[in-house]
């Protein structure tokens, strides 16, 4: 119920993804400032891995089969908002600012992500992401600044072998005098 009025808002805008029905990338950037007011202060950001490789070796629509059905595996979470940023990219804010909490709604989103079996014309495939979690710490972060953050888990958590949570603490900027 939580996350009800924020959809709503944002359900009045054009802003959706035509192949997954997400929120797109503009949609969260329009609305980020009252989501932010709303709680939603803690940000992950999935890319799938090696998403090329389902294009090239089953063809271009069970990749778009694909990012459908993780779509569907992002937006099970009735507390969280999930959005499409581009291409095989997503994003989920997250109410509070607490990044272990995050980090543990993450982890299950990547168990089932893991768990997913792809069925298209006969073939089956298992698919796996690699997520960056952040969350700022008082709120104020910008969305600028958590994508930033989130990006750089999210290469943290590739370069580490993905299919895995890699988290990014931000620094609140203190005035020193
Ligand atoms: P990595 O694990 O490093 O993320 O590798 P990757 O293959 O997932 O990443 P890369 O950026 O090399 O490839 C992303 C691919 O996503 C390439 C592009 O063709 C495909 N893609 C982007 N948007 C769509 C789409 O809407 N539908 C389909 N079928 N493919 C898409
Ligand atoms: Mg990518
Ligand atoms: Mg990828």
């Amino acid at each position: 119920d939580k996350a009800e009025a924020p959809i709503d808002s944002l359900a009045s805008l054009v802003d959706r993804d035509a192949l997954t029905g997400m929120f797109n990338r503009r949609a969260l950037e329009a609305r980020y400032p009252d989501l932010r007011a709303e709680g939603y202060t803690a940000l992950a950001v999935i890319d799938l891995d090696h998403f090329k490789k389902v294009n090239d070796r089953y063809g271009h629509a069970m990749g778009d089969r694909v990012l459908q059905e993780t779509a569907a595996a992002l937006s099970s979470d009735p507390d969280t908002i999930s959005f499409r940023m581009g291409g095989e990219e997503f994003a989920i804010v997250l109410p509070g600012t607490d990044l272990a909490a995050a980090t543990e709604l993450a982890e299950r989103l990547r168990q089932a992500i893991a768990d997913m079996r792809v069925e298209y014309q006969g073939k089956q495939l298992l698919l796996t992401c690699s997520f960056g979690v952040t969350a700022s710490e008082q709120g104020a972060a910008s969305l600028e600044q958590l994508l930033s953050s989130a990006d750089i888990a999210t290469y943290r958590a590739k370069h580490l072998g993905r299919d895995r949570v890699a988290v990014e603490h931000i620094i609140p900027v203190t005035k020193t005098e």
